[in-house]
């Protein structure tokens, strides 16, 4: 068969497969004050490098999962199908980009910088033309992405394949960083979860990533989600989610786990529940119940920090995904009847904000007579 007849061929093939009424899921993590939360995988190959899948089943795929924004990163240095995909190293976006308007997909312009360790691979994101990113030397290629504009990203930082011993940071790596090309580190990767990079993205004040660096087609069982970066962009555009990166509000969500600042974790924790904020009227030997609605996606696992002082709490609750459940406060002693705020401290043992920290927080009522 010709290339032409090929091509056409296959683009028939994923046109059928459009036609067939593909639904959108809905992945229920809140907005938070001021901010959008976008679902973004930005770690993504094609046939344009060594995928095995054509650019647009990207973006399908981005669609029926629920996600706001991709990129595609094609290798620049390794292109195993290049005998039969003969092409420049913008051709897995361009070919992208109209399905990805259709759709609604952010599509944000990105390649794969791919070299031994040190420094490894890198991300370059929002780049302007990937051609220019094929250079003999890594750190020209890193330049010329940064001065393209780019969001730099260390990949698969303990990847066993480049790091054998153990999770290293090289001296090539504060290279990078003290001048400016490196801004961000995945801390998940595919089905891998590197603590290390969590520690480093505290100190060095980096940008936390979970993508799923996907060669072949997304096979997402129902029910589950596929790796994402969780972005908090003052706007769903391309430049409202580099404004985030740069700015470090992202989280990394992985299975039932989200890992990151504080300052996001917290108001998406809060953001995710309703309950009844009225004064409770708790005093000894009497019993009060809150309902608390959890919204999102993640059961949220509790763990009483110290006990309460006048009053029993449970120990341990599991706040379960799209369910209400009751936490039962009782006075044990008459000091209960005079306090006038209850304050329950949980550490929310699914929320990490460093490699052993969980997240802690507060929940204050007012407590009447
Ligand atoms: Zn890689
Ligand atoms: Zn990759």
């Amino acid at each position: 068969m010709c290339r032409k007849k090929f091509w056409i061929l296959l683009l028939l093939v994923i046109g059928i497969g459009l036609a067939h009424g593909q639904s959108r899921r809905i992945i229920n993590i809140p907005d938070i004050s001021g901010y959008k939360t976008l679902k973004c995988d930005f770690h993504i190959h094609t046939v344009f490098s060594d995928g095995t899948v054509w650019p647009t089943v990207r973006i399908n795929e981005a669609w029926e999962e629920g996600l706001d924004a991709i990129s595609i990163t094609d290798h620049i240095e390794y292109r195993p199908h290049s005998t039969d995909v003969v092409a420049d190293h913008n051709r897995s976006y361009e070919i992208a980009v109209p399905l990805a308007r259709q759709k609604n997909i952010l599509l944000v312009k990105g390649a794969e910088i791919t070299r031994s360790m040190p420094p490894g691979h890198l991300n370059a994101l929002f780049i302007k033309n990937a051609n220019l990113l094929d250079r003999d030397d890594v750190f020209d290629a890193i330049k010329e992405a940064r001065d393209q504009g780019a969001f730099l990203i260390w990949n698969h930082p303990g990847w066993k394949a480049q790091q054998p011993d153990s999770t290293l940071w090289w001296p090539e790596h504060s290279n990078l960083l003290a001048n400016g090309l490196l801004h961000g580190i995945e801390v998940y990767n595919s089905n891998e979860y590197y603590p290390e990079a969590l520690e480093w993205a505290n100190e060095k004040k980096l940008t936390m990533f979970a993508n799923t660096d996907v060669h072949g087609p997304m096979n997402v069982e129902e029910g589950q989600h596929r790796p994402m970066t969780l972005v908090f962009a003052k706007s769903r555009t391309e430049g409202g989610i580099k404004e985030a990166l740069f700015n470090r509000r992202t989280l990394a969500y992985f299975d039932n786990t989200l890992v990151g600042q504080s300052a996001l974790l917290e108001p998406v924790f809060f953001a995710s529940l309703e309950y009844d904020k009225a004064p409770l009227r708790i005093a000894n030997g009497i019993n009060k119940v809150v309902y608390l609605r959890n919204n999102s996606d993640l059961d949220y696992e509790l763990e009483l920090v110290q006990p309460g002082v006048g009053f029993d709490a449970p120990e341990r609750l599991t706040l379960k995904a799209h369910h209400v459940t009751p936490l039962s406060l009782s006075g044990n002693s008459d000091e209960i009847g005079s306090t006038r705020e209850i304050n329950l401290y949980y550490t929310v043992k699914n929320m990490f904000t460093g490699p052993v920290d969980n997240l802690i927080v507060t929940f204050t009522f007012k407590n009447l007579p």
